[in-house]
């Protein structure tokens, strides 16, 4: 069985310790571990194979002799240790495990792909060759998009056990990460979260995927990584106690009824677990589902569908199902080959409980692929693995999804809150969802931030409040003349742009404040008032300023006019100075009635060219929406849902300020709202969903955020449309969908 249990990963890296030992122990080892890769392929290869794999162990040896692992091991020990994950862990046969023990060969010693073809055969060659390849692709500054990948996908591997083959050799290096420098443990550990856990996941390879987010975690969240993985291992008792009291009585008659079968508690992984913190915020302790009950029988293959519901049956008559919670992923099973059936029930103590029922041919399909297909079948090896490659071949042609419809397959599980962009030489950066490409200029660099005028992204130019996708490359441009401007605040997302954008807005201010303190004191020479005393806050209410910066700061923009500076000084003179609140509050008064008009009723979106009203951030009203206007003293008019949490207060506090509002003639503009989105987890679900926003209710979308997890999804979408009726007749046509369990408004702007 797999070992990626908490435990496993909590221990020290055995690669952090360096291994001495005297030749001849050295060579021991070395054959101990072949051998043990022998007893692992056993049952996967068929006659004469053994003796390709060993020429292809004696041809590693041989060529890697004189290299070394970071630990200081043989370097024989990869190969060796790659090859046994493609026996044991994946499945596969004897080509495959004399691939993988070639497939550093060509690409780190002298021997060419000639020889490897001479010594063995064209097919061999050609999957070495492919794995020699894509490493370049994986590894080094080539680009990433999706439409690259996936065509690189297709080219590389014409076999897809050149895909296997690397998942293993990732994996083996994941293991073995600890010896590693900081910077590259981060970037593989980026890069194997990023690629290789999505592309396991698609293959079936669920252990392989969850031990690779696991490890990933391990190195890019150390402490978080750590603290789940100890708590974990506090509970194991507990949980170990509460899985035996509530599969007593399911035990006792799982016996009556004579199955054979086995009962498993297993423990969430440690990303999930993450992941469900995150988006749940909450603790550990508050994730309620840690870990599953597993019921696996043994039965024929005629009565797995019959004897999975008979035990489903023992289930729910010992414990309360939840209805909203059963999964039959046997009469459909999932696109990557899951067959499973899922329950939920209340246990004893008031905890809901998963429990998953499955024969054990299913479990060994769900932890090791389709590629344990082949121990079920009649057929031969090879034809069951050649069914099998079709299977993924027609997932990566499937010219129902486009490359980036991949690309969201791909990341479906795991990023919701970020994503993964590339600079032009190729290397990850992460930055929050929702970013945009001047988010990614002060990511690289804050001068870069500041001179960015926009970008270019797959060859084409995007101006700089431009949201980023997961796999964009991104090449910023810049200009010497260019410099930040104050609506740029709102085409940043991360903290990093927006503060320094605030501090060369707040240090062009305080320039221009200099300037205008300049011209100021020059005018006061020229009017021959210096040394005249005044008041500074009389002087500030006389131009409605707050404070001597800003007085200075629009001095220097020219927006105040100095020219009446002399009538200050006679008024104050001859006592005409006006009290400052009270005109204030007057103008303030004024504005409200002129704003309520004759009609007393807002019209928006009619004439009202010397009323400025924004339409409040806090609840996105759209035409349609029941709204009100609040008049605010810098900002003009916002207009307000009626339903917004902010209302009444608004209502209560400053009743003499609201107007009210409603709609005209909006249908040529287009409002940005946001639309939550739940339902079942399936392949067409992502393409169906921007099928029916995009093409046949052509609405732009601005953002697209999909989340899944056991089975369900939910995702934001944040859109652009007309009014309230335009959002509900696409809210029903999405509700229509396969799949769909809900979709609503989103209230408040995240
Ligand atoms: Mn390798």
């Amino acid at each position: 069985m797999m070992s990626n249990n908490e435990q496993d990963l909590l221990k020290a890296d055995t690669s952090e310790m360096p291994i001495v030992l005297d030749p001849e122990a050295e060579k021991q080892e070395i054959l101990k571990r072949y051998r043990a890769l022998l007893r692992a392929c056993k049952p996967n290869i068929e006659k004469g194979e053994r003796k390709l794999i060993r020429k292809a162990f004696d041809l590693a040896l041989e060529a890697h002799k004189d290299m070394r692992r970071k630990t200081g091991e043989p370097y024989i020990f990869h190969p060796i240790a790659v090859a046994t994950i493609v026996a044991q862990e994946i499945g596969l046969g004897g080509i495959s495990i004399v691939c993988a023990l070639l497939h550093d060969v060509v690409e780190d010693t002298h021997y060419t792909l000639d020889d490897i073809e001479r010594l063995f055969n064209p097919k061999v060659a050609g999957i070495v060759d492919g794995l020699t390849k894509i490493s370049g692709v994986f590894d080094h500054k080539s680009s990433q998009q999706a439409e690259n990948f996936r065509k690189m996908l297709l080219t590389l591997s014409d076999d897809v056990r050149v895909i296997l083959i690397k998942i293993a050799d990732r994996l083996h290096n994941m293991r073995t990460l600890g010896s590693m420098a900081k910077d590259k443990q981060l970037k593989i550990a980026s890069e194997t979260a990023y690629l290789y856990a999505p592309l396991a996941h698609r293959l079936g390879l669920y252990s392989i995927k969850t031990e690779l987010d696991d490890l990933a975690l391990k190195y890019t969240e150390p402490d978080v990584f750590r603290t789940i993985a100890t708590k974990l291992q506090q509970s194991k008792r507990d949980r170990e106690k509460f899985i035996q009291e509530f599969t007593r009585p399911l035990r006792e008659e799982l016996d009556q009824e004579g199955f054979a079968y086995e009962v498993k508690g297993r423990p969430k992984s440690i990303n999930s677990i993450w992941i469900k913190m995150k988006k749940q915020q909450v603790s550990f302790e508050e994730v309620y589902d840690l870990f599953a009950i597993r019921i696996i029988i043994d039965t024929p293959y005629e009565r797995e569908k019959a004897d999975c519901w008979k035990v489903y049956s023992i289930v729910t008559d010992h414990f309360t199902p939840n209805p909203d919670r059963l999964r039959d992923w046997i009469s459909t099973p999932k696109a990557n080959g899951y067959e499973s059936l899922h329950t939920t029930v209340m246990s004893r103590e008031g905890k809901w409980v998963e429990v998953q029922i499955r024969t054990r041919r299913m479990d060994e399909i769900a932890e090791k692929g389709y590629a344990a297909h082949w121990k079920y079948k009649e057929s031969n090896q090879e034809s069951a693995l050649d069914e099998w490659i079709g299977r993924i071949r027609e997932l990566l042609e499937n010219p129902e999804s486009n490359a980036l419809d991949f690309m969201d397959d791909f990341k479906l599980n795991l990023f919701s809150d970020e994503i993964f962009v590339f600079t032009p030489t190729g290397d990850i950066r992460t930055l929050p969802a929702g970013s945009t490409v001047l988010d990614f200029a002060y990511e690289i660099h804050s001068d870069i931030g500041s001179r960015c005028i926009g970008a270019k992204i797959n060859h084409r130019l995007v101006a700089l409040s431009h949201v980023l996708r997961s796999g964009d490359q991104v090449e910023i441009l810049t200009s010497a003349k260019q410099e930040p401007k104050d609506d740029w605040l709102g085409h940043a997302v991360t903290a990093k742009a927006k503060s320094k954008i605030k501090a060369a807005l707040k240090e062009e201010k305080r320039r221009i404040a200099e300037r205008g303190k300049d011209l100021f004191e020059k005018r006061m020479r020229l009017l021959r008032l210096n040394g005249v005393p005044y008041n500074v806050n009389e002087l500030l209410l006389f131009y409605k300023v707050s404070n001597l910066t800003d007085f200075y700061h629009r001095i220097g923009l020219e927006a105040i006019d100095l020219r009446n500076l002399k009538d200050f000084f006679t008024q104050k003179a001859t006592g005409q100075l006006s009290l400052p609140e009270k005109s204030d509050r007057q103008n303030f008064e004024e504005l409200v009635r002129n704003i309520r008009g004759k009609s007393d009723m807002l019209v928006i979106g009619e004439g009202i060219d010397k009323i400025e009203y924004k339409l409040s951030p806090c609840c996105n009203p759209i035409p349609g929406d029941d709204v009100f206007g609040f008049i605010t003293l810098d900002e003009g008019i916002k207009i307000h849902r009626t339903n917004c949490p902010n209302a009444i207060q608004l209502m209560s506090n400053y009743a003499y300020r609201i107007v009210k509002a409603r709609w005209f003639g909006q249908q040529q503009i287009a409002f940005l709202v946001g639309i939550r989105i739940t339902g079942m987890d399936d392949m067409g679900v992502v393409s169906n969903i921007t099928k029916v926003i995009s093409s046949e209710l052509k609405v732009n979308i601005r953002s697209l955020n999909i989340e899944s997890t056991d089975g369900l999804f939910e995702g934001t979408i944040m859109l652009f449309v007309h009014d309230t009726e335009h959002l509900k007749t696409l809210t029903k046509k999405l509700e229509k969908l396969p799949g769909i369990l809900s979709v609503s408004r989103i209230d408040t702007a995240a």
